[in-house]
């Protein structure tokens, strides 16, 4: 049970055996229903065991349905609502609407290909997909609207959380300094080990600052996504005190999280489902 009493910015929630996070600085809020899934809880077998909740994976379909119904009824969320995104590593940004609802689980083979979601629509749920890619959940409490961000190196270098909240500008007017963040459990620094060709990328965009950025004697960087992330949203105008960072390593907590690259790609998806109350 070590994984259960992990010090985190997140709240790890135990509810029979299902196992879920969630963001006490959302929860305070009242305006949404939220969390962060682990792999603790579910029916899915394999190296799915047990809470996989994608669908777009190998493993049964009922089982991920299931697995669906049993988290989001946990948060107060109608599971067949829910609105999917087909990743792919992108940029893409898209606006949910009222005729999205159920595209991708209800409504199967009309996922929306695109890599962050926003709405600022009631009822209507959202859910992003994860194993060691940075979850980022935006929430603007002045104007009502919420985003999900899948951010990982490549999302990063793309900046698609800047390019998330310059959307949310632009339909629903969101000051970055209303916002509340948070950053869910993805991988460290210390375990996102990258070669020359990745760092690169990263030091042409970002700069050689070496606080996000550390070179070792094996030849290998070591990059911390959620600081440049972090930093991304502050130079943006977020306050620095309403962001919150989980804090907890996927690669790292083996009885909490699928992870990729631990896994070798042998694995379930984690998730981070959201709506407006
Ligand atoms: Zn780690």
């Amino acid at each position: 049970m070590g994984g259960i009493n992990i010090k985190s910015g997140f709240k790890i929630n135990k509810n029979n055996k299902l196992v879920y996070l969630t963001v006490p600085s959302l929860e305070q809020t009242n305006l949404v229903n939220h969390c962060f899934t682990t792999k603790q809880g579910g029916v899915s077998s394999s190296y799915f065991s047990t809470l996989n909740t994608s669908i777009f994976k190998q493993d049964n379909k009922e089982n991920v349905l299931k697995n669906l119904n049993t988290v989001c009824s946990a948060i107060g969320i109608d599971y067949k609502r829910l609105v999917s995104t087909y990743q792919t590593h992108s940029d893409e940004v898209y606006v949910v609407e009222e005729n999205d609802i159920g595209r991708g689980i209800a409504r199967e083979g009309e996922a929306i290909l695109a890599d962050a979601l926003v709405t600022n629509l009631r009822r209507v749920p959202i859910i992003t997909y994860y194993a060691d890619c940075v979850p980022i959940y935006l929430v603007d409490t002045v104007n009502n609207a919420i985003g999900l961000v899948h951010s990982g190196w490549k999302g990063t270098i793309q900046k698609i959380v800047e390019k998330t909240l310059f959307k949310m500008k632009e339909i629903y007017s969101t000051d970055p300094a209303n916002c509340l963040v948070a950053i869910g459990p993805s991988l460290e620094k210390d375990c996102f080990e990258v070669d020359y060709d990745v760092a690169e990328q990263f030091i042409s965009i970002f700069g050689n600052d070496n606080s996000f950025i550390t070179y070792k004697e094996n030849g290998k960087y070591y990059i911390d996504l959620w600081k440049i992330n972090t930093d991304m949203l502050i130079n943006l105008g977020v306050k620095k005190e309403n962001i919150t960072v989980s804090g907890l390593c996927t690669k790292c907590n083996e009885e909490l999280f699928f992870s990729y690259r631990r896994d070798k790609g042998k694995t379930g998806s984690l998730s981070a489902i959201m709506e407006l109350r």
